[in-house]
């Protein structure tokens, strides 16, 4: 992990900074904890600890289980820019592509372009500056190390738990991508004084009924075993519909078959309007990530990954069961 964030590139970023007077702060479409997460930190660091002017942008909302992780003291932008940032800094995601209706004004600015994240492949022609590795837990890990690295002292809570948020969603709750960096992190920021319990609380002891009933149905009714070792369920827009499910409220339910013994891959496909999201998750030794670049036009991280799937175009002639089938048995 240390090896991307070398004392020259510190440097680097802190002459970028000082040359910065307004810095937009991006990270990828579908925004999770960790996107939210590691702009929060880092853009409050940059506001209080730096006295910028700052902006987050999320290409489309955060889902209503989140907003408790929006800082009040910082201003988020949904679905537009503002062209008069002097400095970008993407993160969460490995190119401005992944940020949608956003990617191309981005991409556009004049301003320097900093990146800050943990998939594989990152775009390095697009950024004067990048600070990538899969060897961490999260965006926002990653963010936490680099703001020891430019001095800071934890003193400020509220950018600790925004990290602590992040880190925790991403690896839903220490069970996956955790490495010995994250615990050092984890245990520096509850010694400064962040309140893990309370967190806790917000992120999963605070669901409505209706997203527990939707997991119970889905894992009765709808979740599918392949013997061969992988699983899938469809999330149709009827039964979104039937249990008044809210964007983010299927988040988690994808892990759920890996508690099987026998499955190593899991897919959840959600219907939208003309395509579906795909999440996709496998245990060690089986690449999540090559099931979702080859089938589902989209990418990730190895055991965690996802894209999207558009029926009137993909399927090649299978019926939609059919090509997940195919798609799950060929990437066992
Ligand atoms: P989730 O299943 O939680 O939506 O996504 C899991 C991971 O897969 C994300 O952290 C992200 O890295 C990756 N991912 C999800 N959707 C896409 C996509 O459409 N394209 C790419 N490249 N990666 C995706
Ligand atoms: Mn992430």
């Amino acid at each position: 992990m240390t090896g991307c964030i070398g004392k020259e590139k510190i440097d680097a970023f802190r002459k970028l900074l000082g040359n910065a007077r307004k810095v937009a702060l991006a990270a990828h479409v579908h925004p999770d904890g960790d996107a939210l997460g590691c702009v929060t930190a880092l853009a409050l660091y940059l506001k209080r600890e730096l006295g910028k002017e700052v902006v987050c942008l999320f290409p489309d909302s955060l889902p209503e289980s989140l907003e408790f992780a929006k800082n009040p003291s910082l201003r988020y932008l949904t679905g537009t820019t503002e062209d008069d940032a002097d400095l970008i800094i993407l993160m969460d995601c490995n190119s401005f592509s992944r940020t949608d209706v956003l990617g191309d004004s981005l991409a556009a600015s004049r301003a320097p372009k900093v990146l800050i994240d943990h998939h594989l492949n990152p775009a390095q022609d697009s950024f004067s500056l990048v600070f990538s590795t899969p060897d961490i837990s999260s965006a926002s890990e990653l963010t936490f190390w680099i703001l020891k690295a430019l001095g800071w002292d934890l003193k400020d809570r509220e950018t600790g738990e925004a990290i602590l948020t992040g880190m925790t969603t991403d690896t839903n709750n220490f069970a996956n991508s955790v490495f010995p960096s994250t615990f050092t992190m984890a245990s520096e920021l509850i010694a400064a004084g962040v309140d893990r319990d309370a967190l806790l609380q917000k992120i999963y002891f605070s669901y409505r009924e209706n997203r527990v009933r939707l997991m119970g149905y889905m894992q009765n009714e709808a979740l599918k075993i392949l013997p061969e070792g992988a699983a899938y369920m469809i999330l149709t827009k009827e039964i979104q519909q039937r249990f008044d499910l809210k964007e983010g409220e299927s988040e988690g339910l994808v892990n759920v078959p890996l508690s099987i013994k026998e499955v190593r891959l899991s897919l959840l496909l959600k219907e939208y309007e003309d395509h579906f999201r795909v999440s996709l998750r496998s245990k060690k030794g089986t690449s999540a990530q090559q099931c979702a670049l080859k089938y589902f036009n989209g990418g990730g991280h190895e055991n965690a990954a996802g894209g999207r799937l558009y029926p009137a175009t993909d399927l090649g002639g299978k019926s939609l069961e059919e090509y997940v089938k195919h798609a799950l048995l060929e990437s066992l």
